[in-house]
């Protein structure tokens, strides 16, 4: 067994009974108030230096200096849980209603407690910086982005982050060099058009019609989209009208879009731009399209990082290569300051029951899984702390 795996394992116990405390008690995005206190009680219990309100109130940034000159490593765990009702039948199943972590951030920051643990036994140069980051489900902001303005980042040489995973098998380590995850293009389309008797269509501007024919016009963008390159177009939702009888004034629609590439995405962005406005323009109606602004950027793992990285994996674990996903993460604004990669932890375990997708009511973890994050952690900070 990897000699890290074995030191993880001596602190086993407690990052485990860190772990179902926070399942216990979630806490949603931006409210990660008392998860935040457990993590600042921990990080002074090993002697680690401690900033909060780093950019964010619960944001806790903890540093732990080695001997002598080396690089600075820091290492990110989101802490926030998702607005959905546990559904399992786990002993530490969350005591608040309608808030689960649904997305395995309760594994997280463990993970990355316990690797503080073994790390403050270890000898290293530099410094290793421990990120434990609110909002990562917020969607919108998100708490990165805030952490980097308030200087976390500052002096990081190497960015290394993971997440748990049901979609890979328990155990096993999942990444890939270049694109991992996606820019989410949220868009919102609002069609104002002229409502009145649905007998006399020819007397309105019918926001129902034209809103089904941009519907169908946008899902035509894959004719603008090299087929070899991962992409997709989702409308998620359209309301508009009340009754049988009445054309309604407004309609409106959202969806998001997904991509790996900067030159796809702003082909798709003007595509749909371009759509609306030809669309209403040719039935006479005024509409609006806005996008989210400034989303998330692509995950962007750094080739010649990630090859190692996947070498010191594999010390530890199997490690597969796998295609990129078209989900999304604020991860991507660490990688955007400095380099590294992030990776997926499998937990996929049909005998204990482990098979619900992150995000599902019944998502759960093999805890079992959680000493080799921990010894990931820990490996990837000695090794690029040491970096010349
Ligand atoms: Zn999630
Ligand atoms: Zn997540």
């Amino acid at each position: 067994m990897n000699d890290l795996v074995r030191k993880a394992e001596k602190f086993q116990g407690e990052f485990i009974k860190i772990r179902r405390e926070i399942h216990e008690n979630p806490e949603l995005s931006y409210k990660e108030n008392r998860t935040s206190l457990l993590v600042i009680d921990t990080l002074r219990s090993l002697g680690i230096e401690v900033q909060t309100n780093v950019g964010l109130p619960t944001a806790v940034v903890g540093k732990l200096k080695g001997r002598g000159k080396g690089k600075t490593v820091a290492l990110r765990a989101d802490m926030d849980a998702l607005p959905v009702k546990e559904e399992t039948d786990l002993p530490f199943k969350s005591k608040v209603d309608g808030v689960m972590h649904a997305c395995g951030h309760d594994t997280h920051v463990a993970m990355l407690l316990g690797a503080a643990m073994v790390l403050a036994e270890e000898e290293f140069p530099g410094e290793v910086r421990f990120l434990f980051q609110p909002a990562e489900e917020d969607g919108g902001r998100g708490g990165a982005k805030p952490m980097i303005e308030a200087g976390a980042m500052k002096g990081v040489d190497y960015v290394f982050g993971i997440h748990i995973s049901s979609s890979y098998p328990s155990g096993v380590f999942a990444t890939r060099k270049g694109a991992l995850m996606a820019v989410p293009d949220s868009f919102t389309i609002v069609v104002h058009g002229k409502g009145g008797h649905g007998s006399a269509p020819h007397e309105t501007v019918d926001p129902v019609h034209i809103s089904v024919q941009i519907a169908n016009l946008l899902y035509g963008v894959n004719r603008l989209v090299n087929p070899t390159k991962p992409f997709v177009l989702s409308i998620t939702n359209i309301h508009s009208g009340t009754t049988d009888n009445v054309i309604p004034d407004n309609a409106f629609m959202q969806g998001t879009i997904r991509s790996l590439d900067e030159d796809v995405r702003a082909r798709a962005l003007k595509y749909v731009k371009d759509v609306v406005s030809s669309t209403c323009s040719v039935y006479g109606a005024e509409c609006e399209v806005k996008f989210m602004e400034d989303p998330y950027p692509i995950t962007f793992n750094d080739p010649e990082v990630t090859e190692e990285v996947m070498d010191t994996l594999r010390g530890i674990s199997e490690v597969m290569e796998v295609d990129p996903i078209l989900g999304a993460e604020d991860f991507s604004r660490y990688l955007q300051v400095s380099p590294g990669t992030f990776f997926f932890l499998g937990t996929r375990n049909e005998r204990k029951g482990c098979v619900y997708p992150n995000h599902s009511s019944r998502f759960c973890v093999d805890e079992d899984v959680l000493k080799l994050g921990v010894a990931a952690y820990a490996s990837l900070a000695l090794k690029f702390t040491k970096k010349g």
